[in-house]
């Protein structure tokens, strides 16, 4: 005897009725990697448990992977086009992008005065990262301006993207710029990357990548991004506010400091993902405003900011 149970109707249900408070606005991640923003008057229609539609004036979203309600106005593809934006208007621009600094962290190490520097350079933006919160795909993002859904890179293994990187863009048209990276090209693209390793086996490469970066900087780079590691490593170890973790912050707080003492433009600071506590560490990947939310912090002209 069949004991499963057939809706004889498909379940419409109000967005707004599955929320605590009121929402305006929502954004919406779906299953190809894009992030829909439209009014938060939507619709879900239940299917089965695995098959949600999201209908609204505006989109339809077939299985959606998840909701943020009121999402924040800024994301880390803005980075792009702030780039762009500022090398256009014949400014230099030094990316500082700290791995796994997500925004909650970043306004815990700023109460507790772990981030002087950085958090001295203006209010930060809180920002939605892409999905998966992962390295490969939110580094795409934030150099492209475009989705994982546009930019092919949807997980770790992806290698194929499929649009340009500002520093492709740029270097087209005479620009010189200059990605400072640890022992890995994570960017899959023909930017000039400044590959590190650990040479003095401390354990972090960051310390390397700052002194590979100072080296950069002689070269005047009209744009030049460097991505710190280390508050990624260590909050996957000790957890995200362990007070290993945390202190490595301060250390590349301290870093960002020289590094903006020897600059003469424009500075934007800001991560691709954040962590959430996991057993004795951390961990990112799943949808949970720790990963999702990061911070963005515009500097303008370092050097005679100080
Ligand atoms: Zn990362
Ligand atoms: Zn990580």
């Amino acid at each position: 005897m069949n004991r499963g149970i057939v809706y004889q109707s498909r379940k419409m249900v109000s967005f707004s009725s599955l929320l605590d408070a009121p929402a305006r606005r929502i954004a919406v991640y779906s299953e190809e990697g894009d992030v829909l923003y439209t009014d938060a008057d939507a619709r879900l229609q239940i299917n089965s448990p695995r098959s949600l539609v999201l209908y609204s004036k505006t989109i339809e979203v077939k299985k959606p992977l998840g909701f943020v309600a009121d999402p924040p106005s800024a994301a880390i593809t803005d980075i792009a086009g702030a780039i762009l934006d500022r090398a256009e208007r014949g400014r230099r621009v030094m990316v500082v992008y700290i791995d796994g600094m997500g925004y909650e962290i970043y306004e815990i190490a700023k109460e507790k005065g772990i981030v002087p520097f950085i958090s001295s350079m203006g209010e930060p933006q809180k920002a939605l990262t892409v999905f998966p919160p992962i390295t490969d795909v939110a580094f795409s993002s934030m150099v492209t301006g475009k989705t994982p859904a546009h930019t092919g890179i949807k997980s770790r293994g992806d290698s194929n993207l499929k649009c340009d990187t500002v520093f492709e863009t740029f270097s087209r048209s005479g620009k010189r710029c200059t990605v400072v990276e640890g022992h890995i090209k994570i960017l899959k693209d023909d930017s000039n990357t400044v590959l590190n390793i650990d040479e003095n086996k401390d354990g972090i490469i960051d310390d390397e990548i700052f002194d590979s970066s100072l080296k950069q900087l002689k070269n005047r780079p009209d744009v030049i991004l460097i991505h710190f590691h280390s508050y990624d490593e260590l909050a996957h170890k000790y957890g995200p506010h362990s007070p290993e973790a945390m202190k490595q912050l301060g250390k590349i707080d301290g870093w960002t400091k020289q590094l903006a003492g020897n600059w003469d433009g424009d500075m934007i600071v800001a991560a691709d993902h954040g962590l959430h506590e996991e057993g004795q560490g951390g961990n990112h990947g799943s949808f949970c405003p720790e990963d999702l939310f990061i911070p963005i912090i515009y500097g303008s002209n370092m050097r005679a900011a100080k």
